[in-house]
């Protein structure tokens, strides 16, 4: 089970694709939303509203919680911002969970509101699901970059110098919007997370 953090932002598209996947999928907006999830999505959307809903519903604790605890989750967007240790140019009084130890800018790439969408070449080791020499279809809007990247963590793709998708552990955090261009690469590698390490989350 699936779940898709369900404060703000572009959840409906999170929840078709993993049910593409013939995976089941639960949209989490409380704490105990979380009870027998065993993979995690944080949407797309507006970080700093995202981060005061969580801390509004009680749920900031609970997620780094059980993020630190090993669930694999996947943070799109403002999702990655949600999940990183540093914010370069947050707004104000703006807090992320600090559980994938990279620093981000949240508007890197401009404030366009319409999306440019590109190709990435991917760059992390070869699996069943992606390989060296495929590419990614990736949406950008509002983009994040990942300005600093701590120990352990792998850079996935690059949009042009920029990173824009890395690894720690079973955290996976990109920039982009791969639900937006049918692109279920990344939710297949958190499923794969999820049969590699099952039971570990009730
Ligand atoms: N830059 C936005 C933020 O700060 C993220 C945009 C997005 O999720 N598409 O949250």
């Amino acid at each position: 089970m699936v779940g898709v953090l369900a404060l703000q932002g572009g959840v409906v598209e999170h929840v078709r694709a993993v049910e593409s996947l013939g995976a089941r999928a639960v949209k989490v907006r409380a704490p105990e939303d979380l009870e027998g999830i065993d993979a995690l999505i944080l949407p797309g959307g507006e970080s700093s509203t995202v981060d005061r809903l969580c801390r509004t519903f009680g749920l900031f604790e609970p997620l780094q919680e059980a993020i630190r605890g090993g669930l694999p989750t996947l943070g799109t967007c403002a999702g990655l911002i949600m999940l990183s240790s540093g914010i370069e140019d947050p707004a104000p009084g703006q807090q992320s969970l600090g559980v994938l130890d990279v620093s981000v800018n949240r508007n890197a790439f401009g404030s366009q509101v319409a999306s440019a969408e590109v190709d990435l070449p991917w760059l992390g080791p070869p699996s069943d699901v992606v390989n060296p020499g495929d590419h990614l279809k990736a949406a950008f809007i509002r983009a994040p970059e990942v300005t600093r990247t701590g120990e352990g963590v792998e850079v996935l793709a690059r949009h042009g110098d920029a990173v824009v998708a890395v690894r720690q552990g079973s955290i996976l955090g990109i920039s982009f919007h791969p639900e937006l261009m049918g692109d279920t690469t990344l939710h297949r590698l958190l499923l794969q997370d999820v049969a590699r390490h099952p039971a570990q989350h009730g």
